[in-house]
């Protein structure tokens, strides 16, 4: 396990779209290890493999104490409309208010090649779409309003993904 740099915005690799991973292999699990690793470095919620200059479908998520590790992830369901704060390791100092589905499905494999389906509601919710995002080059702020330039507070700090 290692920590990898977090790339920033203006980095034209965010603004690229992954490829799929075709294969489970080491480097991809050295790849979810690390991507779990560096989020929880900075008290991230979930960690997009572009962000840390790779561009492969890879994403983790970790809510409740519960980590999601997702390769090729895709929202097959969503429901309802929640309008809450978000924040991004990539684009440090801003937050933004985002409409997200209220609730979210979502179907990926695991480390093991195996696919899962996992829902979320809330703050898990708002991380699997701010997380999928990511792997095709959309950044929160292209959909945020009232983009915040202000100190984050604690409370909005937690929510960075
Ligand atoms: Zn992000």
């Amino acid at each position: 396990m290692a920590l990898r740099n977090i790339r920033e915005e203006g980095d034209p690799i965010l603004r690229k779209t992954s490829r799929e991973v075709t294969e489970i292999n080491d480097r991809i699990t050295d790849l979810l290890d690390d991507l779990t690793e560096t989020m929880r470095s900075v008290g991230g919620v979930g960690l997009a493999a572009p962000q840390v200059g790779v561009l492969r479908r890879v994403v983790v998520v970790e809510v409740d104490d519960r980590l999601y590790e997702l390769i090729n992830p895709v929202i097959t369901e969503t429901e309802g409309d929640q309008y809450e704060l978000e924040a991004c390791l990539s684009v440090p100092g801003k937050q933004g208010r985002v409409h997200r589905p209220a609730h979210v499905k979502i179907e990926a494999l695991d480390r093991n090649g195996e696919k899962q389906v996992y829902e979320g509601d809330e703050l898990l919710a708002r991380a699997f779409c701010h997380e999928t995002d990511h792997l095709d080059g959309i950044l929160y702020i292209d959909k945020a309003e009232l983009v915040d330039y202000d100190d984050i507070d604690e409370e909005y700090e937690e929510d960075d993904n």
